[in-house]
């Protein structure tokens, strides 16, 4: 093991399992080892690098903020935050924006509000939140207890109260727990990330945006992994045809810096109000300047090439030898393969191909630049591997 990698070893809390890979740099959708060997980046660091490694105008964006003003807390006006939520709010059709680091905390923010509002709206009963089961919402306590997946609670006992699951796409199991509950909101992806690439139904999310509209209960639309461009729409949401009253993102929003939003609509504008919220960084000139070069270029041309690239990948791969099914929407693709998973990811970084994967499957999120000859030669070796007889 190089020097690096055991002072690693011994010095970061155990909490990952890395590949034994150490990566030094990279540009666009390639990316160096120690060795010098060259990978296609098919993760872009879950779904965080939207322009690729170290894309120009986000760097010219980000480093002129930087010679400018790194910080100054939220006490100030800055350029970059304001502009960044004007933006989000023009191209949403949504109200206000509050910034802060994460996705757990975009989804926190979420919540809280939520809460709030329902709060002063219904009563102090009308809190708990409905999430889907197999969802995933963070690792907070909180959003801990929003994600549907028991066994990311087990060793945390006891997690924040107020949060019951119901099964994704089952409308009727949804809207009836949210009643017997008292809900104060009901909190979904749109395509379940971590939880294997699962798009819900048109049917299911129209339905529940309904349902919500007609009850005063809150839609919250975790738009974490699937927003900014990824699924070929600037948000998930919007390839559904609804209008959340809240939406949480961030991984791609800041192009590789931590940056999360949540996104407040008609109703929630003035539901958090001086005090009741707060983040020291948030809003970041430096962050919110990059995620401004980013979102900027996110325009509706883009996001048809982003569709071409996934068209393309979704016919490649749909019925090739290994590949038992596809799944996701833009250049959010869930592979499930004959051979497990995790021999297809290791395979593929042996040849140059790094993915990620979700529950069985292989998961892909490329940049949303990526070339198409780039995307084309990753895809033929993820072919190549999921063909090959194991041996
Ligand atoms: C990654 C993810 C989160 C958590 O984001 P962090 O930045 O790791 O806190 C929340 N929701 C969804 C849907 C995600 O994919």
């Amino acid at each position: 093991m190089s020097n690096l990698k055991s002072i690693d070893k011994e010095y970061v809390a155990n909490t990952y399992a890395r590949f034994p890979v150490e990566l030094l740099s990279g540009k666009g959708s390639v990316v160096k080892d120690e060795n010098g060997k060259k990978y296609i980046d098919m993760g872009s660091g879950i779904g965080v690098t939207a322009f690729g490694i170290a894309d120009d105008a986000w760097q010219v964006a980000v480093t002129e903020q930087l010679g400018k003003l790194q910080h100054m807390s939220n006490l100030y006006y800055t350029e970059p935050c304001a502009r960044l939520a004007q933006l989000l709010c023009q191209r949403t059709g949504m109200k206000k924006v509050f910034f802060c680091n994460s996705g757990a905390e975009a989804n926190e923010g979420a919540i809280k509000a939520a809460r709030k509002y329902a709060a002063e709206k219904k009563g102090a009963d009308w809190y708990t939140i409905v999430t889907l089961e197999n969802s995933f919402h963070g690792r907070t306590l909180t959003t801990l207890a929003a994600t549907g997946q028991a066994h990311y609670h087990e060793l945390f006992q006891p997690l924040t109260p107020g949060f019951v699951h119901a099964p994704a796409n089952d409308l009727e199991a949804v809207t009836s727990l949210a009643l017997e509950k008292k809900a104060a909101a009901v909190m979904i992806e749109c395509i379940q990330g971590e939880g294997g690439v699962i798009p819900m139904e048109q049917d299911f999310v129209r339905g529940l945006a309904a349902f919500c509209a007609e009850q005063d209960i809150l839609l919250l639309v975790d738009e974490v992994q699937t927003g900014n461009g990824r699924t070929g729409a600037l948000y998930a949401y919007m390839n559904y045809d609804i209008q959340p009253d809240i939406i949480s993102t961030a991984k791609g929003l800041g192009g590789g810096l931590p940056l999360g939003a949540v996104i407040f609509g008609e109703k929630t504008e003035y539901v958090l109000g001086s005090g009741d919220h707060g983040s020291t960084f948030g809003g970041n000139p430096v962050c919110c300047a990059g995620a401004l070069s980013i979102l900027n270029r996110i325009d509706d041309e883009f996001l048809a090439e982003v569709k071409q690239k996934s068209d393309w990948a979704f016919s490649a791969l749909r019925g090739a030898p290994g590949v038992e099914a596809v799944s996701g929407m833009g250049l959010m693709i869930g592979i499930k393969t004959v051979k497990p998973a995790s021999e297809v990811v290791k395979a593929c970084m042996e040849k140059g191909v790094l993915c990620l994967t979700a529950k069985d499957k292989v998961r892909l999120l490329p940049a949303l630049n990526i070339p198409m000859p780039v995307l084309q030669g990753a895809i033929q070796i993820i072919l190549e591997v999921c063909a090959e007889e194991t041996v």
